[in-house]
């Protein structure tokens, strides 16, 4: 029976969202700027040097969660216009469809797909080359 209650199409998306909130109380406690915070490092920016398109996206978080919007457009300007919000859609109807007790499986068309990794690949480069 519990294994039954645990396919339950809401517990997914309410563990990622218990998950999500436990690692923003982290966050809040943990200025990711100071050194050795216990926060992990992006694997692209370790092995290469170079940012990836979601580098920055820890301390845009921070920012967001102390309400310093400013600061979090400097640290990632992409992820906060465009990855946040989409982010939050998917996590919300996830979550929305699940508590009607349906899975959710968001499909995309192909031109929505090459659109977000287009602009993924397009923000990096673009990134790199700036500083
Ligand atoms: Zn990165």
């Amino acid at each position: 029976m519990a294994a039954r209650r645990f396919r339950h199409p809401a517990v997914p998306p309410l563990a990622a969202l218990a998950a999500g909130l436990a690692g923003a109380v982290h966050l809040w406690h943990t200025d990711p700027h100071e050194g050795g915070a216990l926060l992990p490092r992006c694997p692209v920016n370790w092995a290469t040097g170079l940012d990836c398109p979601a580098c920055g996206g820890t301390r845009m978080a921070y920012h967001l969660l102390h309400a310093d919007v400013p600061a979090a457009f400097q640290d990632n300007a992409l992820l906060l216009v465009a990855g946040v919000p989409l982010g939050a859609w998917l996590g919300a109807r996830w979550l929305w469809e699940g508590l009607r007790g349906r899975r959710y499986r968001p499909r995309f068309a192909r031109w929505q797909a090459a659109l977000v990794v287009g602009g993924a690949v397009a923000w990096a480069v673009f990134r790199n080359l700036a500083q």
